[in-house]
């Protein structure tokens, strides 16, 4: 493999500036660097350097991973190196980081060194592809051969960065808005083409492709980016306010109303020519083999012959034609006993948009007319099916439709505005929900990233694990903000799991995208989603979330808060949690209701 290639950027050469990344505190600086990393790569390069920047060998959508667990990583460290495997994870058990330890390890090596032949991002990364395209039986042994090739053919600092990325733990801080933002610089010169960028990854969801293109047509290219089969669209979301009243009156009059599912988000694209149907979760996974009923009713009930639509698939009772609760639903979620789950809990999948179709791309359309597209492409009792709804501009009617799903066992509604385009990858106006639970103490839970960690005092001692520091994030500055310590809700089994996959995200300080004033014993990438309820949203010196939006600098924090998710939320990523100015507006609507005892 390692030939040296002068034009093309070398992976010692971006290790470097990963190591750098690392030690930016600050959002700005961090851009820069992106974008002079960005700078010095060709357009045969960028796409490797985008996923790298990323931590992942592809688009989630690809469906394919390392599949490198620390045991594994340890075994090729050993076999690079000439060490035993216990000295490796004595190292380790020392660092607490397998990147330092292969880094050290490899410095001290004890087999000869090969010559050692600078190879290329691009290099590296096909050995990284190799890797996670090996599987089935013998897949482990092939694994570790090439890892430990890679490292004995790397540098430190290589050896370092190779480790961690395997083991998706790269900790560069980077989120997908920030390189939009330096991609943007680097082939415009300014920030302002990051929002065409963003509409072209939200269309397909894979920031490589998208930079490729930057890189292939420029930035007119990328403005004519469309939906594409096969590639999924990032998921159009829901603001929330808690009153009919209000709700009418933002959509400007007439709305339609439709019934909220509380079941698995699916995303459905389907090629009646090829029988060929892929089926994407809210944070574009492919789950396509974990649902094959809903396969075969895309290809059997649609009356079209391409198709891309979105729905909630939920389980019913088949006795009784009771809808489960979500935890039940959650359950056909699961990479095996498919068959034997699909038969125990049938699913309906209620579709509420479709956005193409027979080679016609939907999104800008009015969502009157995409109902109507979708109505017409569906039988009338099938197993999918469209979402109830009502079209009204009267607060009554809402209220009196609201009832009747909640008493139905539903969550609530949405209202949607009959005008809008879909538009991907966003919460907006355009869609609002209300749900049951807003009736009650603090309007909604909280989806909150995870960014420290605090020590165990008195009987938590034994797992050093005495809570986390919870923030939002803030779309506007992609920066998380504090919002909340949590301290309890935690089973002991969920303590030692939260402090086993934190321990692996440590970070040496702050990390740059986060605003905080306060100091937990440990902080880490911000990564991990759980869910929160509390009971109410209160103002705060001490928490940063929403500190800049006001001029006083107050920020808002939590009362009472406890983790109702069972530990990690694995559909959610960091920038899938609640946002700062959500919570701002939570905090606004449970101050008139308290005013108005609405
Ligand atoms: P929540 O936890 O409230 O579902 P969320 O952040 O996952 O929030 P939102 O966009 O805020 O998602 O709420 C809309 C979600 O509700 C969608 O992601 C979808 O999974 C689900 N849903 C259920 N019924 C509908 C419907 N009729 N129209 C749109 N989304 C629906």
């Amino acid at each position: 493999m390692c030939s040296f290639t002068a034009d093309l950027m070398l992976f010692e050469e971006a290790s470097k500036y990963f190591e750098k990344l690392e030690e930016i505190s600050s959002r700005l600086e961090m851009i820069d660097l992106l974008e002079q990393m960005i700078k010095n790569v060709g357009k045969d390069e960028i796409r490797a350097l985008v996923y790298f920047t990323e931590g992942v060998v592809a688009p989630a959508f690809d469906g394919i991973e390392m599949g490198i667990a620390e045991k594994l990583a340890e075994e090729a460290i050993a076999n690079a190196t000439g060490y035993e495997k216990g000295v490796v994870a004595a190292d380790f058990k020392k660092s607490g980081d397998l990147g330092s330890t292969a880094e050290s390890m490899t410095s001290k090596s004890k087999l000869v060194r090969m010559v050692h032949n600078k190879f290329t991002i691009n290099e590296v990364f096909a050995v990284f592809r190799k890797i996670a395209r090996t599987n089935g039986s013998g897949s482990k042994d092939t694994k570790v051969k090439l890892m430990s090739e890679l490292i004995a053919a790397s540098s430190g600092i290589e050896a370092r960065y190779v480790v961690r990325f395997a083991l998706g733990q790269l900790r560069l801080g980077a989120g997908d808005a920030t390189l939009m933002e330096a991609l943007s610089k680097a082939k415009t010169g300014s920030r302002d083409a990051k929002a065409d960028i963003e509409n072209a990854y939200n269309l397909c969801s894979d920031l490589g492709h998208v930079a490729e293109v930057l890189f292939d047509g420029g930035i007119d290219a990328v403005k004519r980016f469309k939906v594409s089969i096969f590639k999924p669209i990032r998921p159009a979301l829901a603001e929330r306010m808690p009153t009919a009243q209000e709700i009418i009156a933002k959509m400007n009059g007439e709305c339609s109303l439709e019934s909220k599912y509380d079941g698995i988000r699916v995303q459905v694209h389907m090629d009646k020519k090829s029988k060929r149907v892929e089926i994407f979760s809210r944070r574009q996974e492919r789950i396509t083999e974990m649902f094959p009923d809903i396969v075969d009713a895309a290809l059997h009930e649609i009356s079209a012959n391409e198709v891309i639509f979105d729905g909630e698939a939920i389980a019913y009772d088949d006795n009784t034609g009771e809808y489960h609760h979500f935890q039940e639903t959650m359950q056909r979620k699961r990479k095996h006993g498919i068959e034997e789950k699909s038969v125990e809990l049938p699913l309906h999948v209620f579709i509420f948009d479709v956005m193409y179709i027979d080679g016609k791309d939907m999104i800008n359309e009015t969502y009157e007319k995409r109902r109507q597209t979708l109505e017409n492409m569906l039988p009338k009792e099938g197993m999918l099916r469209p979402t109830g709804r009502i079209i009204t501009m009267d607060p009554k009617a809402f209220d009196k439709y609201f009832d009747e799903v909640v008493g139905a066992g539903l969550e609530g509604v949405i209202a949607k505005d009959i005008r809008a385009p879909y538009v991907a990858g966003a919460r907006k106006f355009s869609w609002i929900k209300m749900k049951r639970s807003y009736k009650g103490e603090l309007s909604d839970t909280l989806d909150l990233v995870v960014i420290g960690y605090y020590l165990g005092k008195g009987s938590r001692t034994s797992f050093n694990f005495g809570g986390l520091l919870c923030a939002t994030y803030n779309n506007e500055t992609d920066m998380f903000e504090s919002v909340s310590r949590l301290g309890t809700g935690f089973s002991e089994a969920q303590m030692q799991k939260l402090e086993k996959a934190l321990r692996a995200i440590k970070t040496k300080g702050k990390p740059a995208r986060v605003l905080a004033n306060i100091e937990p014993d440990f902080w880490v990438e911000p990564k991990y989603v759980v869910t929160i309820r509390a009971d109410e949203i209160t103002r705060s010196p001490m928490h940063t979330c929403g500190s800049t939006d006001g001029k006083d600098g107050t920020g808002y924090a939590l009362r009472f808060p406890r983790l109702v998710s069972d530990g990690i939320r694995d559909d959610k990523g960091p920038d899938d949690a609640t946002t700062t100015h959500e919570v701002i507006s939570m905090f606004k609507d449970q101050k008139r209701i308290a005013l108005h005892g609405e």
